[in-house]
């Protein structure tokens, strides 16, 4: 069986189509956004109990590169791919764990965290970024005079694009804010032999130079208005229900910025409910940081306009954005998964990053709006604590120690509930035994 994709703008009243191999990243006609489109019909006559044990046959085993969770579901991502063209370091898999302990102390039971951060560059874009490389790879093997893959970040799209160029041995070159993004998303690219632009703007600002430099076809542009990345972004929402034995849950929330991800999990969804394999969708929660909170502007007017709005500097770096590329596919998104969008303040997030860290996860700043996000749901009642929850970690929170840092010292301007110190003492057992006795007591229970 051979199984077909191609690019489709997004616009129902235009539909302009164009090959993957084009180097096209919205639409030539209209200037909409494209996605890529599959031939269903051709999918659809495998049968849904057949992919769902193709599925679970090649989950997380070591036949490359199908064992990665991305390149498991390749008929449904890639199909025309050669295998020899995949860059892969085994992206996806990611473990999803039930969050019991954060759950009982804020009144929900079935409460689980997809921990997308456990992966080669530490968030989410890696599932992206090996469906974006790999294409080009296999377009610079068809002779595209393609000399370099470019993007503008946050922090963590250079972060995995640099580190699948390295891979794959094609340059990138990567546009990042100045002093925006943490110590360790500026050392990734770095060490991954990237061209590293270091500019005194902001995304949005990056963004607008990319788009200009990359009207240079041998530039090829890896931000997500490039709809490969939501291919690979797509498989988080069916590895979720897959882990899940093929149930889906009843709401799941993740935190936006651009906006591409959300996209992606809903897009993924849907595949999975028109071929058959799940009957009933969750309700998508999308999270956005008070100081870059377009989308939530445009939810409260009930989407009937949108206004980009210059995002204010947040902990939660990696969604300081107030231009969202992917707006007018996350809107369609929510409006077809019931959808509904929330706010943190830095406050809220940074207390509810580190009550959760209490409780065993050492979460990112995005990952606390998550949590915050969801925990003013339930409160509100548009969450039932009997529902089941799934929030979407996006990063390790190893990339964000500084935020954990000045947390922890009460830097952050607010009183920081959980703050935890190092006790400094002379090494001497009499010294310690007190501060023991003391500290222990001290120590409540929150
Ligand atoms: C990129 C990113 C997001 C936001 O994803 P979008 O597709 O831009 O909405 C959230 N969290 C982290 C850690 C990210 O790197
Ligand atoms: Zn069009």
């Amino acid at each position: 069986m051979t199984y077909r994709a191609w690019f489709k703008c997004i616009n129902p009243k235009c539909g302009a189509t164009y090959p993957l191999n084009t180097v096209v990243y919205s639409c030539h006609e209209c200037q909409s956004l494209l996605e890529v489109e599959h031939d269903t019909e051709a999918l659809g006559r495998r049968g849904a109990a057949a992919w769902m044990k193709l599925f679970e046959e090649r989950y997380k085993s070591n036949e490359w590169p199908y064992g990665a969770g991305v390149w498991g579901k390749k008929e449904w991502i890639l199909p025309q791919i050669d295998d020899r063209n995949v860059v892969s370091l085994y992206e996806g898999g990611t473990n999803l764990f039930w969050a019991e302990r954060f759950g009982k102390i804020v009144g929900i039971n079935d409460l689980w965290i997809k921990l997308c951060g456990n992966t080669h560059s530490g968030s989410f874009k890696d599932l992206g970024m090996t469906v974006l490389v790999s294409q080009v790879k296999q377009m610079i093997s068809e002779g595209a005079p393609i000399k370099a893959v470019v993007c503008a970040s946050t922090g963590d799209t250079s972060a995995a694009l640099a580190t699948y160029c390295a891979a794959a041995g094609i340059q990138s070159i990567v546009l990042l804010p100045r002093g925006k993004i943490s110590l360790a998303q500026l050392v990734q690219p770095i060490s991954n032999d990237a061209l590293v632009l270091y500019l005194d703007t902001d995304f949005d600002g990056c963004m607008r130079l990319v788009k200009e430099i990359t009207k240079d076809p041998t530039l090829y542009l890896a931000n997500s208005m490039n709809s490969l990345r939501v291919e690979g972004q797509k498989t988080v929402g069916i590895e979720i229900v897959q882990q899940f034995d093929w149930e889906t849950p009843d709401v799941m929330i993740i935190p936006g910025g651009n906006l591409g991800n959300v996209s992606a999990l809903g897009k993924g969804l849907l595949m999975m409910r028109d071929l058959g394999l799940i009957s009933r969708l969750p309700r998508i929660v999308v999270a956005q940081a008070e100081r870059a909170n377009p989308l939530y502007r445009a939810y409260l007017n009930g989407f009937q306009n949108f206004e980009p709005i210059t995002a204010e500097k947040t902990l939660a770096s990696a969604i300081q954005i107030g231009n969202p590329v992917s707006i007018e596919k996350a809107i369609r998104t929510l409006q077809q998964f019931n959808g509904v969008v929330e706010q943190a303040t830095e406050e809220e997030l940074a207390e509810a990053a580190a009550l959760g860290d209490r409780t065993g996860m050492f979460n990112c700043p995005h990952t606390g709006v998550a949590l915050a996000a969801m925990i003013k749901l339930l409160k509100a009642g548009k969450i039932d604590k009997s529902e089941r929850v799934v929030v979407i970690s996006t990063a390790h929170g190893l990339k964000f120690v500084e935020m954990k840092v000045k947390y922890h010292q009460k830097e952050l301007g607010f009183p920081s509930k959980h703050a935890n110190q190092p006790i400094e003492l002379p090494a001497r057992l009499d010294a310690v035994k007190t501060a023991l006795d003391q500290a222990l007591e001290a120590r409540g229970k929150f």
